[in-house]
C-alpha cells in the first residue's frame, strides 16, 4: 500500500515516509492510493482488545510495518497511562451511547492518536534510515501541545517543544503543560497571543540557516499537527471497537448498521469514520456536528464552502475553527481520486476564502448530515442530561448530543448510535459546571475540580487529581523574537 498526495498523484510513498514528512511537497495531504477493506469478520472482533483492533486496523494502512515493530506501537501506546482498561469504553444513558475517548493521559481524544505517533516516528525513522533525533516544535492554543508532550516524553531519539501563550490559554491547562516531566520535553510561555507563537514557530521551520545549523548537530524538525497520516490512521480503530461493544452490550445486533455522531473541528475524527465505513464497517449516517463556528455544516447543505465569517469564541473551543484542513481529504475521495480538481478548490480557498463542490462530489458526500448546537443549546443538554441520568458531558461532547437530538427529531431515525465524546468534563470544568447550575458561576477552575468530584460520587481522572500541587518543571517565558533563541538554547 503506498500514499499519495491530495494535490498531485505521487509514486511509491510508504507509510513511514508520509508518516516522517508529515505534509507532501506540493501542499497536499497525504492520503492512501486506495482506502483497505477489513479483511477479518466482525463477530471475531468480538473477542478483541482494544490492542488488538488497533493492530489489525492500523496494519492495514501501515502495511510495510513489521507485525513485531506495529505491536510494539500499539501496546506501548495504549498501556497504563489510560485509566480504563477498556481504553475506549462504552457509556449509555437511557437514549444514547458515548464512546468515551477521553481516558488518556490528558483526558481528550487527541491522545488516542499523539500517545502512539511518537512509536511511529521511531519506527518510520528505523525503515527509513533516519539518524537524526525527531525535533518536535509545537505551538499550542492550550489541549494539542500538553497532549504531544504526555505523547513525547521519554520517547528515545525524540524531543518536543511547545510554545503556548502566556495569558492566553487557562490556569488548568497551563498548570498540565508546566508540569510535564522528561528530559526530553520543553515547554516555553510566549508574551503574545497563539497567532504570534503559531507565526514563530512557522518562522522557525521556514528558516534555512537554522534548519541547517540543527542539521550539523543532527536534528531535524517534525511537526505532530493534526494532518500527519500518523494521527489520522488510529482514530479508525475506535470506530470498529465502538462497534463491538454496542453488540457486546446487547445495543446492536451483529452485521447490521449503527450511526455514529462526532463532534467536528478540524475533520480528523469524523474522516476516520468515514475511512471506517468504507474499510466495510457498518455504519450509515456519519453525523457531523458543529459549534456557532458552522462552516461544516453550510457545506454539508449547500455544497459551498465559504469561511468568509465572523470567527466565534465559543464554550467548545477545540471546535472553533474556520478551516478544516481535513477535509481536503474527503474532497480527494468524492472526487474520484481527482488531484487537479482538489488543486483547483484549495487555490480558491487560499484566494477567495470560499468554493463550490459539484454535484457529482456532494452525491458522494451523502451519508454525511450536519447539524451544529450554538453555547445556549449546549448547555441546556449538560443540565437535562445531568439532571435525568447523572451522567456529566463535557462541552463538545454536549455539542453532538444536541445535534443527535434534532438529527432524530428531524429523520425519525432510529438506528442503533453512538456520539463520539472527545473530552472528559474535567477538562472544561468551569462551561460544565456553571451549566448544572448557576451557584457555580465566578469560582475558579480548581476550586470546581473538586466541586466536580463530588458531582461524579468521588471519582477524578489522574491527570487532575493533585494537580494544584504538582511541582512546576518549566519556568521559561520569553518575548515572540526570542523563540529561535530558546530552541538553541534547549538542543545545545
Ligand atoms: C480536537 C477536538 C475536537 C475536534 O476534532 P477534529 O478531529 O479536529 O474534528 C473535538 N473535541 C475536542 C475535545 C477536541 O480536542
Amino acid at each position: 500500500m503506498f500514499y499519495t498526495s491530495t494535490r498531485k498523484q505521487l509514486e511509491e510513498i510508504t507509510a513511514t515516509k508520509a508518516i516522517l514528512q508529515g505534509i507532501s511537497e506540493d501542499g497536499g495531504l497525504f492520503v492512501p492510493k486506495t482506502l483497505p477493506t477489513m479483511d477479518f469478520k466482525l463477530k471475531e472482533m468480538l473477542d478483541w482488545n482494544y490492542q488488538e483492533i488497533a493492530y489489525r486496523i492500523i496494519r492495514l494502512f501501515f502495511e510495510d510495518m513489521k507485525e513485531e515493530d506495529l505491536r510494539y506501537c500499539t501496546t506501548h501506546a495504549y498501556d497504563v497511562k489510560f485509566d480504563s482498561d477498556e481504553i475506549v469504553p462504552l457509556a449509555s444513558i437511557k437514549h444514547a451511547n458515548f464512546l468515551e475517548l477521553f481516558h488518556g493521559p490528558t483526558i481528550a481524544f487527541k491522545d488516542m492518536a499523539l500517545s502512539i505517533l511518537p512509536y511511529f516516528m521511531l519506527v518510520s525513522k528505523k525503515y527509513n534510515n533516519e539518524k537524526d533525533d525527531i525535533v518536535i516544535l509545537t505551538a499550542t492554543s492550550g489541549d494539542t501541545g500538553k497532549a504531544a508532550l504526555e505523547g513525547f516524553s521519554g520517547v528515545e531519539g525524540t524531543k518536543i517543544i511547545v510554545f503556548f501563550p502566556e495569558d492566553g490559554v487557562s490556569d488548568i491547562q497551563k498548570q498540565q503543560m508546566v508540569t510535564t516531566v522528561g528530559d526530553n520535553t520543553f515547554v516555553v510561555g510566549v508574551k503574545g497571543n497563539f497567532d504570534d507563537c503559531q507565526t514563530g514557530v512557522k518562522e522557525i521551520f521556514g528558516d534555512v540557516d537554522f534548519k541547517k545549523e540543527l542539521a550539523d548537530k543532527n536534528y531535524k524538525f517534525s511537526s505532530a499537527n493534526s494532518i500527519n497520516i500518523g494521527r489520522l490512521v488510529p482514530q479508525v480503530a475506535y470506530y470498529f471497537a465502538a462497534y463491538a461493544k454496542m453488540v457486546k452490550a446487547g445495543k446492536l445486533e451483529l452485521g447490521k448498521e449503527m450511526n455514529v455522531v462526532v463532534p467536528t473541528g478540524n475533520f480528523g475524527n469524523i474522516l476516520a469514520a468515514y475511512y471506517a465505513k468504507n474499510m466495510g464497517l457498518p455504519i450509515k449516517k456519519l453525523v457531523c456536528a458543529s459549534n456557532t463556528n458552522k462552516v461544516l455544516f453550510d457545506f454539508l447543505e449547500t455544497g459551498t464552502y465559504d469561511r468568509n465569517r465572523e470567527f466565534h469564541l465559543t464554550s467548545s473551543p477545540s471546535m472553533d475553527i474556520l478551516i478544516s484542513s481535513n477535509l481536503e481529504r474527503l474532497l480527494y475521495h468524492v472526487s474520484g481520486e481527482n488531484t487537479e480538481k482538489v488543486c483547483e478548490l484549495m487555490k480558491e480557498l487560499k484566494e477567495k476564502g470560499v468554493y463550490s463542490v459539484t454535484d457529482e462530489m456532494r452525491k458522494n458526500m451523502a451519508d454525511f448530515y450536519g447539524g451544529y448546537a450554538d453555547d445556549a443549546m449546549t448547555k441546556e443538554v449538560i443540565k437535562k442530561v445531568y439532571d435525568e441520568e447523572g451522567y456529566l458531558m463535557d462541552t463538545h461532547t454536549a455539542v453532538a448530543y444536541s445535534v443527535y437530538e434534532k438529527y432524530v427529531a428531524d429523520t425519525k431515525d432510529e438506528t442503533p448510535t453512538v456520539i463520539v465524546s472527545t473530552a472528559s468534563p474535567y477538562k472544561f470544568t468551569s462551561s460544565v459546571m456553571t451549566a448544572v447550575s448557576d451557584k457555580y458561576e465566578g469560582i475558579d477552575d480548581f476550586t470546581l475540580l473538586e466541586e466536580m468530584k463530588k458531582l461524579e460520587n468521588g471519582y477524578m481522572p489522574k491527570a487532575m487529581d493533585g494537580i494544584a500541587n504538582r511541582e512546576i518543571k518549566h519556568k521559561n517565558v520569553c518575548e515572540v523574537s526570542e523563540m529561535p533563541q530558546m530552541v538553541r538554547n534547549f538542543l545545545v
